[in-house]
Order: C-alpha cells, then sequence, then structure tokens
C-alpha cells in the first residue's frame, strides 16, 4: 500500500484502489475498515500523487551517527560511539514535499545533505520493547536531514546545542509517498542513494546501521512518548556533503521511492 497527500487529504492506493482519508489519525482505523472514492477521482489519481502536505507529526526525532561509515567521516573512531542512539530534534516547522525547495539560510555558509530512512509512528508507546517495536511502525518514508555544517561544527566546538544548524524552515523535506510496513517486512536491508544534478553523493543501505530500527524505536520510547505521525530519521549513510543555491538534489531509498527537491 502506498500512501500520498492530495489536497489536504491522505491518499491511499492499493490494487488499484484509491481512498481518501482526511487526516493520518484515523488511519489506523480506518486500515481495516477501507471506502472507495468513487470512479472520478480514482480516475484524476491513477498516478501515485505527491506528498503535497507534510504529515502530522508531533515531533522529528532524529539519530545523529547511525552508520559507522558517516561517523568516521565526522571525525568520530568507533571506539568513541555513544552506547544508545544519540538523539536531537527538528521542529515540525522544518518539513517540506516533494518538487519543494529548500531555502539556504543567509546565517549559514554551508549546508550539507543527509539521506536518511524514516520511520512513522503508527500508535502512541512508552517504554516499547525491543520485541514489541515493530507494531509500533505505521510505514516509511525519506527523509533529507539538511544540516547548516558550519553552525553545527561551531555549536559542536563550543557545546552548544545542534538545534540552531538543524531546525531552519524547509530543513526536512520528506516523501515521495509513506509505504507501509505491510510492503516492507524487512527495513534492515534497504539501499539508499542521493545525487545533486545527477551525480551521485550518497550510497548505502539500512543493514549497515549501529542501532536496528527496533532498538531505536524502543531507545526513544524509553525518554519520550512516541505518537501516531511521529517521524523518527534513523541516521545518515557516509558522503555527505554542501549543496548549493540552484542544485536539484535526488534522494532514492529501494521500495520507498524518490524524492526530489531544490536548493534556493
Ligand atoms: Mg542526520
Amino acid at each position: 500500500m502506498r500512501i500520498g497527500m492530495n489536497e489536504g487529504a491522505i491518499v491511499v492506493w492499493e490494487n488499484n484502489h484509491i481512498r481518501r482519508y482526511p487526516n493520518l489519525r484515523n488511519i489506523g482505523l480506518v486500515i481495516r475498515d477501507r471506502e472507495c472514492i468513487n470512479q472520478q477521482e480514482y480516475e484524476e489519481l491513477k498516478s501515485p500523487p505527491p506528498l503535497e502536505l507534510p504529515i502530522k507529526s508531533s515531533k522529528i526525532i532524529c539519530l545523529a551517527k547511525n552508520y559507522p561509515a558517516h561517523a568516521k567521516e565526522m571525525g568520530v573512531e568507533p571506539e568513541n560511539l555513544p552506547p544508545h542512539p544519540d538523539l536531537f530534534l527538528k521542529p515540525q516547522s522544518a518539513l517540506i514535499g516533494p518538487g519543494e525547495n529548500i531555502i539556504f539560510p543567509p546565517q549559514a555558509q554551508q549546508v550539507d545533505h543527509e539521506v536518511e530512512l524514516a520511520v512513522v509512528i503508527s500508535k502512541k508507546g512508552k517504554n516499547i520493547s525491543v520485541e514489541d517495536s515493530f507494531d509500533f511502525i505505521f510505514g516509511y518514508t525519506i527523509l533529507l536531514d539538511m544540516t547548516a555544517r558550519d553552525i553545527q561544527a561551531l555549536a559542536k566546538k563550543k557545546g552548544r546545542p545542534w538545534f540552531p544548524s538543524k531546525g531552519f524552515d524547509t530543513f526536512s523535506p520528506i516523501g515521495p509517498v509513506i509505504v507501509t510496513s505491510d510492503e516492507i517486512k524487512y527495513p534492515q536491508n534497504l539501499d539508499l542513494e542521493l545525487s545533486i544534478n545527477g551525480q551521485i553523493k550518497q550510497k548505502g543501505n539500512t543493514k549497515d546501521m549501529i542501532f536496528s530500527i527496533e532498538r531505536i524505536i524502543s531507545y526513544c520510547s524509553s525518554i519520550t512518548t512516541l505518537e501516531e505521525g511521529d517521524l523518527i530519521a534513523t541516521g545518515t549513510p557516509a558522503g555527505v556533503g554542501p549543496v548549493q543555491k540552484g542544485d536539484k538534489i535526488s534522494a532514492t531509498i529501494e521500495s520507498i521511492g524518490t524524492l526530489e527537491v531544490g536548493v534556493i
């Protein structure tokens, strides 16, 4: 099943049937009791519509250094990796959809791309066990964890929070769709790739994550209550680097699709 947004409604298409739901919060109920839209709407929506609006989530939790090769390129040796996932938050206001533009902030000298598999949470959960964590996954999408690297480097040096470097408006493009968990049974072996203007910059596979998705969900829920629609970005593989105004970014994750955004 694949999910997109159309005119503010969640659109689900599966086996040539398209259904619309007013918002993500209803999905848990409607998945068991689906209702088709009419034929005319179906014809209009035959091809997967773009995720035009961000989903509603109360928070976007991100992991730092969850792929050994990326940790190394950031100067972190294996013996200095944290014993549990290193977390930070991005605000809702950073979300944009496919075809939109990342705005290069005037305060930044260098803005880097980071392609990441994002988990969409299905229901409220606190202190979720590793064994139960897959029950809390609604689906998967692509998230770009855009980062003002010079601002982050200064923050690291001075021991200040990362938030300003990660939290700018437009710094969390997502999409092009949410693929529900029934379509991706084993998310721990998906190829990820990011290219700029057709040139490949990042290439990786989710099997290389240091902390598995189950452990990430369990750990996050030990700190904060997870809510339906929350996003967890699971870290980026190696190859992060700067983007420039005018660039076209294309990010692909196997079994999900390709997210395309610009930089202005
Ligand atoms: Mg990241």
